[in-house]
């Protein structure tokens, strides 16, 4: 099966909770760019302090940033037998930065999680994630005022609110769905409908990753 897995889709369409569910079965790390910058605004880094505002405002951190995020990502040891990227590429300039990255690492898979536009505002106002660890709340955390995980306070990530969101689908359809086009006219290409619930969308993930690889 191949373990350099690309999960491309919009926000909201869930590649957060399906990449952490695909990367736990092939025990590859899960790599969130969005993650990754979080994480450093919230420990101050000097990452942190150039990407804060862009990511505040629902914009693209640039490409020359990002690209180095990832290739030192890349480099560390857990990521030698895979990956599943959630959120890299998203212009194709990291995508053809993406390919160098990995050559000689065996062939990507890259899945692509369609959802409906009025559905994916939708889940975005809905979201929830815990302040503390970041992770999103779980459906069955629904009604629930902690994290399951690990008992901090739910809330609204900064950049779900109505008005970034608009934004971020734009920056989508305007940046990252050329990369669509681009990946779709390459064989390891697979499109799964991420409009059911979350295992029934796992399933027909699992089966497009197996189906890639053979
Ligand atoms: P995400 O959690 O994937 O929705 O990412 C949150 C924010 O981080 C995005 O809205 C961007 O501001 C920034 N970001 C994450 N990944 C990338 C990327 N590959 N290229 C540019 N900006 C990114």
């Amino acid at each position: 099966m191949a373990l350099n897995i690309v999960l491309l889709g919009p926000p909201g369409a869930g590649k957060g909770t399906q990449a952490e569910r695909l990367a736990a079965r092939l025990n590859v790390p899960r790599i969130s760019t969005g993650d990754l910058l979080r994480e450093a605004v919230a420990l101050g880094t000097p990452l942190g302090s150039l990407v804060r505002a862009v990511m505040a405002r629902g914009g693209l951190v640039s490409d020359d940033l990002m690209i180095e995020v990832v290739r030192e990502r890349l480099e560390r040891p857990d990521a030698a037998a895979g990956f599943v990227l959630d959120g890299f590429p998203r212009t194709v300039t990291q995508a053809k930065a993406l390919e160098a990255l990995v050559a000689g690492r065996g062939p990507l898979t890259v899945i692509e999680i369609r959802v409906p536009e009025q559905e994916l505002a939708r889940r975005l106002g809905a979201r929830l994630v815990c302040g503390a660890c970041g992770v999103n709340a779980a459906p069955e955390a629904a009604g629930e005022a902690r994290c399951l995980r690990c008992g901090g306070e739910l809330v609204q990530r900064a950049d779900d609110n109505a008005e970034v969101v608009r934004e971020r689908l734009q920056v989508f359809a305007r940046d990252t769905q050329p990369l669509v086009e681009y990946y779709r006219s390459r064989s390891r290409h697979r499109e799964v409908n991420g409009a059911g619930t979350p295992d029934d969308v796992f399933a027909d993930l699992a089966e497009a990753v197996a189906e890639a690889g053979r």
